[in-house]
C-alpha cells in the first residue's frame, strides 16, 4: 500500500557517492517543505564543497571502465530501470506531489514521460556511430568516433524533479559518461529516489553521484574548476544559466542550458476554437503554469478574442485548487512563498496598467502557496507579465489584426523555448512556423515535450537539445583519425 508515510520512510537522505549513501560531512540538513502545507516533510543531508569533490572524484575514477562497458549493458540498465520505475510508479509520483505540490495525475503523468527517456536512450545506447570515407584526393582515410564526453554535472530544477533528471541521465548512461547530479533544494527526493532504483538495477558504483546542497554557487564553482570534469548540463532560469556559461570558459566544458521561455499562444482566425481553448488549458495549466513551455502570452486574432476569452475564462474557473494528493483537484499550490509573490505582483501590475480581470485574480487558501487559475484581458504591451516568465496559473490576452503584426508580437521576447499556433490553414501554418524564432513550435497541440524529440530552445533560451537521437550527441565528442593506406 502507498501512502504518504511509506514513501517518505523509503527515500534515501543521504548523499549518493561512489555508490554508497553517505551524510553531509559537516552534518547539516536541508528541510524539505510540502508547498501545500508549509510543513516539513523530512530533512536530506546539505552537501559541502568536499562532498560535491568527493562525488567527482567517483565520476571520474568510474569514467574510464564504464566508456568501455559495452554499449548492450549500457542500454539493458536503462531498460530495466524503465521497467522498475513503471512498477513503481504510483510511489514516484506521491513523492513528487508532495515535494513538488502538483496533482497527483499530473505527477503520474510526469512519471510516465520521465521513465520513457530511460526507455528511448536505451534504445540508442547501440546506435552510436561514427563514419569512413576516402579523402577526395585519394590519398587517405577518414574514420570518425563518437566518444563519451566525460564526467558530467547536472543541474536540475524543482518544476519537473524526475523528468528533467531522466533526460540527462538516460543519455550519459548510453553515451558512456558518468555523472554528479545536484537537483534543486525544494525537490531532492524525487532524484534520491531515482537514484536508489538505478543502484538497485545495478549501475556502477561511481557512475551516477548524487549531492544536495544549500551550498549550490559554491560547490557547483568548485567543481566547475576541476579539470577532470568535461561537461555541464543545466536545467533552470536565464540569469543562473548565464553565469554558468561564462563559468565554463576556463576549463573549456561542454555546455548544454536549457534556460527560460516566454511562449506566444497564437490563435489565427480559421482556428478550431474548441481544439484552441483545450490546448490553451494543456499550455497554460501544466505544472500550474511552472512549466518552461507553459503560453505566457495569449496572442488572439481580433476577430474571436472576446468568444476566446470567455470560454477560456469558463474553463479555468472550474479548475479546482488544492493539495495535489486529494481526490478531483488539478490545481497544486505553487512551489514557494517567492513564485506567490512573484505571480501576484505580476497580476498587480498589470491591473494597475489597465488589465482587466476575468476570472482569478488572488491567493486562495490562509496556508500553502494557492493562486487562483487567473485570466486577464486588455493587458498592455508594457505589462510586465509579457516580459518575464510568469510561472503560474495566469493567462494574460492580447489581440493582433493580421499575420504579420503576430508573429513580431510572437516573436518580441528574449526567450525563445517553445510556441504554439492554432490554424487550420496548412500554408499559413508553414508560414508562421518558418517565421518563429522558437526552438519548439506545437501546431493545434498544446504540448511539445516529447522523448522521442530534439527539446531546446534558441535565444535566452539556451543552446543544445534534449531527446530525439540529437540528445544522445551532447554527451558524444567526435574523434578523427586519418589512416594512410
Ligand atoms: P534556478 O533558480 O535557476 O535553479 C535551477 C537549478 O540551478 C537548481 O538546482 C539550483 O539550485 C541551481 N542553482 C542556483 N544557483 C546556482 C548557481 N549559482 N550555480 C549553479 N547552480 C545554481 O531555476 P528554478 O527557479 O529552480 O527553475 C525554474 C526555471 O527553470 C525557469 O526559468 C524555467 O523556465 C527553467 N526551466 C527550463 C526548462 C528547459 O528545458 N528549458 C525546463 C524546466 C525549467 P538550488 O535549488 O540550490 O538553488
Amino acid at each position: 500500500m502507498v501512502t504518504e508515510q511509506t514513501v517518505l520512510d523509503r527515500v534515501p537522505r543521504g548523499l549518493f557517492v561512489a555508490g554508497t549513501w553517505r551524510a553531509s560531512a559537516s552534518g547539516a540538513a536541508i528541510a524539505v517543505e510540502d508547498p501545500s502545507t508549509t510543513k516539513t516533510l523530512v530533512d536530506v543531508a546539505d552537501a559541502t564543497v568536499d562532498d560535491g569533490l568527493a562525488a567527482l572524484d567517483a565520476a571520474a575514477g568510474a569514467q574510464t571502465q564504464w566508456a568501455a562497458t559495452p554499449p548492450r549493458m549500457r542500454g539493458e540498465l536503462l531498460r530495466a530501470a524503465y521497467e522498475l520505475l513503471i512498477q513503481r510508479a504510483e510511489e514516484f509520483a506521491l513523492l513528487m506531489t508532495l515535494e513538488m505540490g502538483k496533482p497527483l495525475a499530473q505527477s503520474r503523468g510526469e512519471v510516465a514521460y520521465g521513465a520513457e527517456f530511460l526507455r528511448w536512450f536505451s534504445e540508442e545506447a547501440v546506435r552510436i556511430a561514427g563514419r569512413w570515407s576516402t579523402a577526395p584526393d585519394g590519398a587517405t582515410r577518414l574514420l570518425t568516433m563518437k566518444q563519451p564526453v566525460g564526467p558530467t554535472l547536472m543541474i536540475t530544477p524543482w518544476n519537473f524533479p524526475l523528468a528533467m533528471g531522466t533526460r540527462k541521465i538516460g543519455p550519459a548512461i548510453a553515451a558512456g559518461c558518468t555523472m554528479v547530479v545536484k537537483p534543486a533544494r525544494q525537490t531532492p527526493l524525487t532524484m534520491l529516489a531515482l537514484a536508489g532504483l538505478l543502484q538497485e538495477v545495478g549501475v556502477p558504483s561511481g557512475v551516477l553521484n548524487v549531492v544536495t546542497t544549500t551550498r549550490t554557487g559554491e560547490l557547483v564553482r568548485a567543481l566547475m574548476s576541476d579539470p577532470r570534469l568535461r561537461k555541464v548540463t543545466f536545467t533552470g532560469s536565464t540569469p543562473i544559466g548565464q553565469g554558468l556559461v561564462r563559468q565554463s570558459a576556463d576549463q573549456m566544458l561542454r555546455v548544454s542550458m536549457e534556460l527560460g521561455g516566454n511562449a506566444p499562444f497564437l490563435v489565427f482566425p480559421d482556428a478550431d476554437l474548441d481544439a484552441a481553448v483545450d490546448g490553451a488549458m494543456l499550455a497554460k495549466m501544466r505544472n500550474m503554469g511552472e512549466a518552461c513551455t507553459a503560453a505566457n502570452r495569449f496572442i488572439v486574432h481580433e476577430s474571436l478574442a472576446d468568444d476566446f476569452a470567455s470560454r477560456f475564462a469558463a474553463r479555468m474557473a472550474s479548475e479546482v485548487v488544492g493539495r495535489g494528493t486529494e481526490d478531483g483537484v488539478t490545481v497544486g499550490p505553487l512551489i514557494d512563498g517567492q513564485q506567490l509573490r512573484k505571480v501576484s505582483d505580476l497580476v498587480h501590475d498589470a491591473t494597475s496598467r489597465g488589465a482587466t480581470v476575468v476570472t482569478g485574480g488572488s491567493t486562495t487558501r490562509d496556508t500553502g502557496y494557492f493562486y487562483q487559475p487567473t485570466v486577464l484581458t486588455g493587458v498592455p504591451a508594457d505589462a510586465d507579465l509579457f516580459r518575464e516568465e510568469i510561472f503560474g496559473p495566469v493567462a494574460p490576452i492580447t489581440t493582433f489584426g493580421d499575420d504579420e503584426k503576430a508573429v513580431e508580437m510572437a516573436n518580441d521576447t528574449m526567450y525563445g523555448l517553445a510556441a504554439y499556433v492554432y490554424s487550420a490553414n496548412v500554408s499559413r501554418v508553414i508560414r508562421v512556423c518558418e517565421r518563429l524564432d522558437f526552438g519548439m513550435v506545437g501546431v493545434n497541440q498544446g504540448i511539445v515535450s516529447n522523448p522521442a524529440a530534439p527539446f531546446g530552445g534558441v535565444k535566452h533560451s539556451g543552446f543544445g537539445r534534449e531527446g530525439g537521437p540529437e540528445g544522445i550527441e551532447e554527451y558524444l565528442d567526435v574523434k578523427y583519425v586519418g589512416i594512410a593506406p
